[in-house]
């Protein structure tokens, strides 16, 4: 009895027998020989213990199969952590998710930027030093009229350079009703304190007048600020002071007016039928001394913070050492230059610009994309969910019009069970979706999972994975 059950127990190979083996061989040149050689000798001390208890058969323990756990294993440990997902939660200008995608025009530009020298501080005409901002700035005279540019890592820096370079020691005349929160603790009255410009509030949350920022202007104002409400709005029982009238108040007492406009749009958008955002071109006409505006929002391209106005405001925040410590990269240059250029040409920008086109999809156009992927996704749920083509309301995101919504389309999965469990079943799709190869990301609203099908363009890497689905319809 005890020679038959010894019999029966599979041996485990060697660790150099493995590391021999044929089967291995590729992994040792793929992973190289000492992760190949951790990763071995931790499968085969965990089996031993199974071996052990008579828990396992032979062929598991064969060289082919331990090489195949030990390749997945390491394949896992290997794979990067900047992973392409699947934004289909709706919301397009998603900053969790890396906000807008870059149009081909500059992603080339990032290459080349990538991989050769540049000029990028370099003047290849007078054969001097440069600047960067060089690179951009006829561009971005074109594109708002602005008499100066200065680019730095995001808006978020934009508007902290600002605030230091023109009002540090002096104080920043702003309304209560702009003492806004973006997210990530970015805090207009932190900034400010940041900045070293001590905050002067005017008015109140719903309403503030020009006699408010009038009254509040002494020996000790170095600027008027206003900022761009952008997540959050106020209706009912409100007033502002338009940005005209608000430039020639200070003007009147010699101070500059900032303008952080957040998203910042360098053309109408209502041409294309989306909501209306306040342009740079025009905040400069009515006489915003300088305009702050991120680069990845509704502009379309790279992070950035783009800081335009008066050429001796300019010349000033370019002085701050601080602009040394903010400033952007080869590749951002390279791709916001990239960018740029396709407004050169309003025409085309719907179809070059990726983010514009996504806004601008026709919701029957991705109605019908929905009732065309609708049976793949039943067929792989199985009985247990209910997958439906419905019209869907999505959002442009980062800030930009928080209350509108884009008409849009999506997959609605609803699990068939009882109210009590239908929580948790959604929680462990939303959890497989999570787990495939490209993850897929979507929301869940009102007892369901929501695929808002704006954003999903490769259709077919989308339906290749899908089967990897199978099972969840012992979820519900
Ligand atoms: C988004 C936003 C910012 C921050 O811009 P980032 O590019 O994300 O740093 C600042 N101000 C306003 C009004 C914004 O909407």
């Amino acid at each position: 009895m005890p020679a038959s059950l010894a019999s029966q127990t599979p041996r485990l190979p060697s660790i150099d027998s493995l590391l021999r083996h044929p089967a291995c061989q590729p992994l040792a040149e793929r992973y190289g020989r000492e992760a190949l050689l951790g990763s071995l000798r931790q499968l085969l001390d965990e089996l031993r213990e199974s071996v052990q208890l008579g828990q396992m058969q032979a062929v598991e323990v064969s060289p082919e199969v331990l090489a195949g756990r030990v390749g997945e294993r390491l394949a896992v440990q290997h794979r990067s952590h900047v992973r392409r997902v699947f934004n289909l939660t709706g919301t397009v200008l998603h900053t969790n998710l890396g906000r807008a995608l870059l149009p081909e025009e500059a992603i080339e530009a990032v290459q080349m930027a990538a991989r050769y020298p540049l000029n990028l501080e370099f003047d290849l005409h007078s054969g001097k030093r440069g600047d960067r901002d060089d690179l951009i700035e006829g561009l971005i005279r074109e594109l708002t009229g602005a008499e100066a540019v200065t680019v730095v890592n995001n808006n978020a820096a934009a508007v902290l350079l600002t605030l230091n370079s023109l009002g540090a020691r002096k104080e920043g005349i702003i309304s209560r009703g702009e003492l806004i929160e973006i997210g990530g603790a970015f805090r207009i009255p932190d900034i400010m304190a940041r900045a070293g410009v001590k905050l002067h509030e005017v008015g109140t949350t719903n309403r503030t007048h020009a006699k408010d920022y009038e009254a509040a202007i002494g020996p000790r104002s170095g600027l008027v600020m206003r900022v761009h409400a952008s997540n959050y709005s106020i209706q009912g029982f409100t007033t502002s002071v338009p940005t005209a009238e608000l430039a020639q108040l200070a003007h009147n007492h010699g101070l500059p007016l900032l303008e952080d406009l957040g998203s910042g749009s360098l053309l109408d958008l209502t041409r294309w039928g989306l909501p209306a955002e306040p342009t740079v071109r025009q905040a400069l006409l009515d006489g915003a001394d300088i305009v702050t505006f991120s680069g990845d929002k509704l502009l379309g391209g790279p992070q950035a913070g783009l800081i335009v106005g008066r050429k001796e405001l300019i010349a000033k925040i370019k002085k701050n050492p601080l602009k040394r410590a903010l400033r952007v990269d080869k590749l951002t240059l390279a791709a916001l230059e990239a960018v740029l250029g396709l407004y050169r040409n309003p025409d085309l920008l719907a179809e070059r610009l990726p983010s514009l086109r996504l806004l601008t999809r026709p919701q029957g156009e991705i109605l019908a994309q929905a009732e065309r992927l609708q049976p793949s996704l039943a067929r792989v749920l199985g009985a247990a969910w209910r997958v439906s083509a419905v019209p869907a309301l999505g959002m442009i995101g980062s800030g930009s019009q928080p209350v509108a919504r884009l008409p849009s389309a999506a997959l609605c999965v609803r699990p068939l069970t009882s109210k009590r469990l239908r929580g948790r079943c959604l929680l462990g799709l939303e959890e497989a979706l999570r787990g495939l190869p490209i993850p897929v990301l979507g929301r869940i609203d009102d007892d369901a999972l929501w695929l808002d099908l704006r954003q999903l363009d490769d259709e077919t890497a989308w339906l290749a994975q899908l089967d990897q689905l199978q099972g969840e319809e012992r979820a519900g």
